[in-house]
């Protein structure tokens, strides 16, 4: 790897929050602590994560490997006017060309998204080994599932199939036949990059034998034909809360697929549809429900029987005069969440019946004669 342009406006020191003299150990272990507090997953309500994450990478890409650590040192040792340039030597954004005194810098070969994406975190065989490989968070997962209405009110626990990558269990995710390994790739010695020397500094693009990654496999697992991952049924338990929504989606931390070179594993997210009850309907930790009402009952007043999704109906109270799309509030009848227990909410509906009794029709045009005030009076100029 060729000194890049970054070196001398970069302190890599600083961004891992390291003296100069740090130990390898003490850098290692500042770098991780960094770079799971920064990862881009789990920040990604800050749009900033991910360049603070990637800047922490690059510090380390040079500080955690000796040999490149020792050519930094010695780069900002000289300082930005060695050999003759300040950081406005460099063409801005090119790669630089041989410019004054025929400097270069690297040419796009540090990708950190690469180094994420790359199942040997484009291990370069810069001696770091397998301690190395970065870790990877695994992916994220969704599923769907479909509870009944009265499952989502109580919670419940099921078993949902999912089918995720996985570490291939033939090669244990190395991409090698098991009883082979990866071997460093010959064209650029296992640093996945290749150089094109002029002088002190160098260009180096992407190794195309081995695609960056340093490594070339010559018998790969017969299981992932060499990605290191497969695609597995998995069964993972969940417990669902009580009270979730229709269309409601559900994270479970750390339920997604697992991570790789010691990575956390990813999340599991569940969208819930719920079904329908007859009955009953939501309203956030409400339940709600309908009960029609006779003319007599709404007019007169009356005790009703109200059905409850859990238990025994319980007596509602109507008031004389009650009207058509009333509500009526039942304490503590509704949702039981760990927050709190919502209510039933009771409509009544008056009934207008369709079929009479020759003694109802008779009590109905007695009322009818008896009625004085009409209730459209205040529609009458
Ligand atoms: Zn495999
Ligand atoms: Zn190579």
């Amino acid at each position: 790897m060729a000194p890049q342009r970054e070196w001398f406006e970069k302190d890599y020191y600083k961004v891992l929050g390291v003296a100069d003299g740090a130990s390898a150990k003490e850098i290692t272990k500042a770098y991780r602590k960094l770079a799971r507090a920064s990862h881009p997953d789990a920040n990604q309500s800050d749009p900033k994560a991910e360049d603070r994450f990637k800047e922490i990478s690059a510090a380390y890409d040079v500080l955690g490997d000796e040999a490149r650590r020792k050519e930094y040192d010695e780069v900002r040792r000289l300082g930005p006017m060695a050999g003759g340039f300040g950081p406005g030597g460099f063409g801005a954004g090119g790669p630089g060309g041989p410019g004054a005194g025929g400097f270069s810098f690297d040419v796009g070969a540090d990708d950190v998204g690469d180094l994420l994406g790359n199942l040997f975190g484009r291990g370069r065989g810069r001696g770091r080994g397998a301690s190395g490989v970065a870790p990877q968070r695994g992916a994220d997962l969704e599923a769907e599932l479909t509870l009944d209405f009265e499952d989502a009110v109580r919670g419940m626990t099921t078993t949902l199939f999912l089918t995720s990558d996985a570490v291939c269990s033939t090669c244990s995710g190395s991409g090698a036949k098991p009883g082979t390994s990866p071997r460093p790739c010959r064209v650029c010695n296992g640093r996945g990059v290749v150089d094109d020397n002029q002088g002190l500094f160098s260009f180096s693009s992407p190794c195309t034998a081995c695609q960056g990654r340093g490594v070339v496999i010559d018998d790969p697992c017969p299981t992932c034909r060499g990605s290191g991952v497969e695609r597995r049924p998995r069964e993972v338990k969940v417990r669902m809360p009580a009270g979730v929504a229709d269309g409601r989606r559900i994270a479970l931390k750390g339920r997604g697929a697992p991570g790789r070179n010691g990575g956390p594993p990813g999340d599991l997210y569940v969208t819930c549809h719920v079904t329908p009850h007859a009955l009953f309907g939501r309203d956030g930790d409400n339940l709600t429900v309908r009960v029609p009402l006779t003319f007599a009952e709404a007019t007169l007043g009356a005790d009703v029987q109200v059905p409850t999704l859990e238990g025994a109906p319980v007596k509602l109270r109507i008031k004389p005069g009650t009207q058509s799309g009333a509500k009526h509030r039942v304490k503590g009848r509704g949702i039981a969440t760990k927050k709190r227990t919502g209510d039933l909410i009771v409509s009544t509906d008056v009934v207008v019946p369709t079929k009479l009794s020759d003694a109802e029709r008779e009590a109905v045009e007695q009322l009818a004669r008896a009625t004085t005030v009409s209730p459209r009076d205040h529609l009458e100029g």
